[in-house]
């Protein structure tokens, strides 16, 4: 029987990059992950905070020549309502930022993640999945599909939705779905897109073109799950023409490569986020709809904290039994936060109560013509905390002279 400090369950990027942010700060990992996945043709744009976590994990510069950065992001109200926001334009050099963050394909994340994991002696990759996870005092022990059985001080739950380490635990979630379903697909265009990605809000959830490399973009597409499959079933020039014609043609004309998906939309959010030997982190303990990325953001702010608490406690000493309970009062603030802030969001853009409407409209409004709490607003999106500690930084200063 095979025994690790840590056991990482689900080889996603959540738990990938966790197993190797836990791995190089000495701890030896399990990371145990069944082998074939489903092909993943999302992009995902991480914030600035990410980007510098995957820079001090050592792999940003294998990344960065498939991503592309985000500049500028503007929301344009493309609803046919009365009441309809002025269109918002945020900039990262507002905020002394080149880039709010990178927009990346998942399959350039996933290969630059599974070459470094491979090539981390602390990591020992287990292609597996886990069927049962016991706990006692001293230590969890979890079975194999293969039958194995494999023992850790600690088990980092990053299983995904359906997570059977937060089940085992008897963690409970609660789940919640839209009427939406959120169509993907990657772009040419004829006209350079100059680093900047808008969100066109419509009554059926919002549009969303984000910069890739060179005159292409990548497209979430919010709409109900019939016409997202009345959509995949359209020949690509079709296609193409209607993502133009949403896009009122700022981008010139416009080619859909490869396959489009269609990604039913939900959200969930555990009672805990850990428990004892057990922390759950990324679509195992939170997820949401796909609106100003935050999804895998908010996932590697839980791996940010696992890794500086577990470096915390030294190498040297054993991880402590209430661990779990430690990482699960760390995070509840940002998770709770981000999930409702999301949910309310899209549940603005679905309504057609118009009191609701009239708010939308004049906090975007209210963003447009206040530009430091337009500044406030883009520093707490990059990095939770971000804008307070700069307002503080301000006083000080102004106290000072
Ligand atoms: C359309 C769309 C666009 C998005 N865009 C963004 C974005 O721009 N920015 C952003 O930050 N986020 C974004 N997100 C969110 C982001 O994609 C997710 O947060 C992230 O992919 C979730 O990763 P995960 O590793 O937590 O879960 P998963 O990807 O679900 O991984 C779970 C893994 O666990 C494995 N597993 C399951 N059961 C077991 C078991 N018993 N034993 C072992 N392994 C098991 C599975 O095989 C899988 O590999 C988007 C989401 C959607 C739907």
């Amino acid at each position: 029987m095979q025994h690790f400090e840590i056991a990482v369950v689900g080889g996603g990027l959540a738990g990938s990059i966790a197993a190797l942010a836990l791995a190089r700060v000495g701890r030896k990992v399990a990371l145990i992950a069944p082998g074939s996945e489903k092909a993943d043709e999302r992009t995902t744009a991480l914030m600035d905070q990410s980007i510098r976590f995957l820079e001090r994990l050592g792999i940003w510069d294998d990344i960065a020549p498939s991503a592309a950065p985000l500049c500028v992001m503007q929301i344009i109200d493309g609803t046919k309502r009365l009441l309809r926001a002025p269109t918002a334009q945020f900039r990262a050099q507002d905020v002394e930022l080149y880039a709010f963050g990178y927009n990346i394909p998942n399959p350039a994340l996933s290969g630059v993640l599974s070459a470094a994991v491979d090539a981390e002696a602390n990591i020992s990759k287990i292609d597996a999945s886990v069927e049962t996870l016991d706990y006692t005092d001293e230590r969890a022990a979890l079975t194999l599909s293969d039958g194995a059985i494999v023992t850790a001080d600690f088990v980092i739950g990053s299983d995904g939705r359906k997570s059977k380490a937060r089940e085992t635990a008897g963690i409970g979630v609660r789940t919640w779905s839209y009427p939406q379903s959120a169509v993907v697909l990657n772009f040419v265009h004829t006209l350079p897109h100059g680093n900047i990605s808008t969100e066109f809000h419509t009554e059926n959830g919002p549009f969303t073109q984000v910069p890739l490399p060179g005159n292409r973009s990548s497209l979430v597409w919010v709409v109900k799950p019939d016409e997202a499959q009345r959509l995949l079933a359209l020949p690509t020039p079709e296609l193409s023409r209607q993502v133009e014609d949403r896009m009122q043609s700022m981008l010139g004309k416009v080619s859909v490569e490869g396959q489009p998906q269609a990604w039913p939309l939900s959200s969930l959010m555990a009672d805990r986020f850990g428990k004892g030997r057990l922390a759950l982190i990324g679509e195992a303990a939170h997820a949401f709809p796909p609106i100003g990325a935050q999804g895998l953001n908010l996932s590697l702010r839980d791996i940010i904290s696992l890794q500086e608490q577990l470096a915390a406690t030294g190498t040297e000493r054993p991880i402590p039994a209430d661990a779990g309970e430690r990482f699960n009062r760390h995070r509840r603030p940002d998770v709770m936060s981000r999930t409702f802030g999301v949910d309310l969001l899209n549940r603005s853009l679905l309504s057609d109560f118009l009191p609701v409407q009239m708010l939308r409209a004049a906090g975007l409004h209210i963003l447009t013509k206040a530009p430091p709490l337009r500044n406030l607003l883009m520093q707490e999106g990059v990095e939770p905390g971000r804008g307070f500690r700069s307002i503080v930084e301000t006083l000080r200063h102004e106290i000072r002279r």
